[in-house]
């Protein structure tokens, strides 16, 4: 889905959010693990105020295992809880209901004190779109396939979901504008999917991509490809992925749409690699 932002419509969304977290006792925050800093909206904190919030690594099995720790490791210096979840497998559900109740425990305690004992918690999903929030909330209800309510900052029906561990999650999770400003937070978008592939043309993107798997590690395109990357330029490195997989015209030119077809989508279902794109800076 891709949403035009205008600022209306971001003050909208951003009021829209406010007065569904009155209804919340905790926040999910859905960030992608293999972008967890490309991928949050970029007034999250100031939205979310003091509200008990998770972070949700979610995609986590597209990356890397080492990443994933860091960031989580990044996450508890700032004092936040953090979790890594696969939605679409179910991994990390329990760990994400604990900390739930880890977060929540003030609130929980001066209900139990009011002698009102069992109570739910009530969480919201929030995130930019396409880090996995429609895919959680199936996971974590047991249900299947339902799209939810996927328009912005719309709040219409205000339904609880019952889930696993007593949780009930607010049916519309809150959609959030992603980072703009910055070019290197738009092209970790625009490799993972995150934003449409019109931002830059396709040839370049899957440029930019083999440039960035380079620089992270050789072998992930020498492995998958079969072949040498030493002293080759980006290019070359380019054409010799086509010629392997057969992306050749017309007078045995090399196809560059079709092999940039490729690369972006087997990067983006984690084939060439469980892949960490970013790391923390601090
Ligand atoms: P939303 O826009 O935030 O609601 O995102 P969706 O739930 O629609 O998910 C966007 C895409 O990411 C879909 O193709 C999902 O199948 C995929 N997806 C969601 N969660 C995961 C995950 O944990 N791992 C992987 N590999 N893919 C996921």
């Amino acid at each position: 889905m891709n949403i035009n932002w205008y600022p209306g419509h971001m003050k909208k969304t951003r009021e829209s959010i406010k007065k569904s977290l009155t209804m919340v006792d905790v926040v999910f925050e859905l960030i992608d693990a293999r972008i967890p800093f490309s991928s949050q909206n970029p007034e999250i904190d100031s939205i979310v105020g003091n509200k008990p919030r998770v972070i949700i690594l979610n995609k986590s099995d597209l990356a890397s295992g080492y990443g994933n720790k860091l960031w989580q490791d990044y996450f508890n210096t700032k004092g936040i809880s953090s979790v890594v979840v696969d939605a679409i497998n179910n991994k990390g559900l329990d760990q994400l209901i604990n900390l739930s109740y880890k977060v929540t425990e003030e609130k929980r305690k001066s209900y139990e004190k009011r002698g009102v004992i069992n109570r739910p918690i009530r969480a919201m999903i929030l995130g930019i779109p396409n880090v996995g929030k429609s895919t959680l909330i199936n996971s974590l209800s047991g249900r299947k396939g339902a799209k939810t309510g996927n328009r912005p900052g719309v709040t219409k029906s205000n339904q609880w979901i019952k889930t696993k561990g007593n949780l009930e999650l607010l049916d519309t999770p809150g959609i959030l504008w992603p980072k703009f400003e910055d070019k290197e937070v738009g092209l970790n978008l625009a490799f993972t999917g995150a934003i449409k592939d019109e931002i830059l043309d396709i040839e370049t993107l899957a440029f930019k991509l083999i440039e960035r798997l380079i620089s992270i590690s050789p072998h992930l395109i020498e492995n998958r490809y079969g072949i040498n990357t030493q002293n080759k330029s980006t290019l070359n490195i380019m054409i010799e992925i086509g010629q392997k997989r057969g992306c050749i015209i017309r007078g045995g030119e090399v196809d560059f749409t079709k092999v940039s077809n490729i690369l972006l989508d087997e990067f983006r279902k984690g084939v060439i690699g469980d892949i960490t794109l970013e790391f923390p800076k601090e």
